[in-house]
This record gives structure tokens, C-alpha cells and sequence, in this order.
């Protein structure tokens, strides 16, 4: 594992992070700046930089994830849909060179605007 890597540093719990869920090869923990309430990411726990690093094995875990916590999650904060989401790539707007998915929960006042509304 990379030494810099904040996501690697959450998976050995040398930075805290509140877990939604983990198991031997993936971790999901609220994102420390949400977008909105419930905002969860996914990761695997081994350092793989964006998607088209991400043995498929690997990113099938990853999205079996996702799929069995998307209903959680919006069930969580009660809301009726959610955006899903990969930077795939520094010039996708990945901040954090380790692959994750955003599942980022969706409101009524959003209005159904994109999700670049709600930073724009
Ligand atoms: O897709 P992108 O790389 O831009 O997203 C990185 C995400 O990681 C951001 O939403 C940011 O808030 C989150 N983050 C975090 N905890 C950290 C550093 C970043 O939840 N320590």
C-alpha cells in the first residue's frame, strides 16, 4: 500500500472513519464531507488507483457492495433515490487516487437536478 494513501490509512484505522459496512476485501465509511446526508463511499480494501487499475474480481466486489447498500443507505435518511457515482481519474475529479464509488443519497428538494448541481 502506497504510504500517502488516505483510504489505505482508513482500511489500517490509522485515520478514523465511521464504517457503514466491511468485510475482507471491501470497506464503506460516511464521506467525511458529505454532499448529503448518508453519503457513503465505497472502496475495496486493496489500493488499486481508479477503475482501469481495479482487477475485475476486485471491482466486482466493490459493486456487489454497492448494490446490496444502495436501499440501506437511502433507507437510512429516508430518501427516495440516490446518485451512484465513479471519478474515474484525476481529470474526472478524483481527489483520492484509490478507486471508490460514491453513493450519495438524493432528496425531493433536489428538484432531479444532476449531481454537479449540488457543488456547482
Ligand atoms: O471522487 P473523489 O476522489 O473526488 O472523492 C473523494 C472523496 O473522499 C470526497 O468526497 C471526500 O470528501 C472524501 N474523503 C473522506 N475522508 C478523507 C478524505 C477524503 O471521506 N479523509
Amino acid at each position: 500500500m502506497p504510504e500517502d494513501c488516505i483510504f489505505c490509512q482508513i482500511v489500517a484505522g490509522d485515520i478514523p472513519s465511521r464504517t457503514v459496512y466491511e468485510d475482507d476485501s471491501v470497506l464503506a465509511f460516511l464521506d467525511a464531507n458529505p454532499l448529503a446526508p448518508g453519503h457513503t463511499l465505497v472502496i475495496p480494501k486493496a489500493h488499486h488507483e481508479r477503475l482501469n487499475d481495479t482487477p475485475a474480481d476486485v471491482a466486482g466486489e466493490v459493486l456487489s457492495t454497492v448494490h446490496e447498500l444502495v436501499p440501506a443507505v437511502e433507507g437510512a435518511v429516508d430518501a427516495p433515490a440516490s446518485t451512484v457515482a465513479f471519478n474515474n481519474g484525476e481529470e474526472a475529479g478524483q481527489e483520492v487516487p484509490h478507486v471508490h464509488a460514491h453513493i450519495v443519497p438524493r432528496f425531493a428538494e433536489d428538484g432531479g437536478r444532476p449531481i454537479h448541481a449540488l457543488v456547482t
